[in-house]
């Protein structure tokens, strides 16, 4: 189930017992969060299953946000079902792998690995009910 928060309002509340609603506002500052459950559920098992920090660098995103950073048009994001993520000391493809085996016929996972111009890699994960996989 999909579910709107404010920021101002929820953003210390506990979405999983390690994810906090601020973790997944939108980055250009409005204060409507949108979360899918099943998204933190995703987001719990990965933090388990490596026992590291998982750093999500882009939740939800606003249409003008998501058209600020080039996102897809009908992106997961914009729904409050998708999340870029890191997770310390751990690899893009082991990541993905483990989301992989987590929605094996359902759900994106696409991979983003460090390259020429990309500092960092990340994984995005989002909770669409057909299957996607691709690498960006
Ligand atoms: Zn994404």
């Amino acid at each position: 189930m999909i579910r709107q928060y404010s920021l101002a309002r929820d953003g210390e509340r506990r979405l999983a017992p390690d994810f906090k609603v601020r973790e997944l506002r939108c980055r250009d500052g409005s204060d409507t969060v949108m979360v899918d459950d099943a998204l933190m559920l995703l987001l719990q098992c990965i933090r388990e299953h490596f026992g590291k920090a998982v750093t999500i660098t882009s939740g939800y995103r606003t249409a003008a946000h998501n058209a600020a950073v080039g996102g897809a048009k009908s992106s997961q994001h914009l729904l409050g079902r998708a999340a870029d993520i890191r997770v310390q000391g751990v690899s893009v493809e082991d990541v993905a792998a483990y989301a992989e085996s987590l929605m094996p016929d359902w759900g994106g996972v696409g991979r983003y690995p460090m390259k020429a111009g990309r500092a960092t890699g990340w994984v995005h994960v989002d909770t669409r009910a057909d299957k996607a996989r691709w690498r960006g």
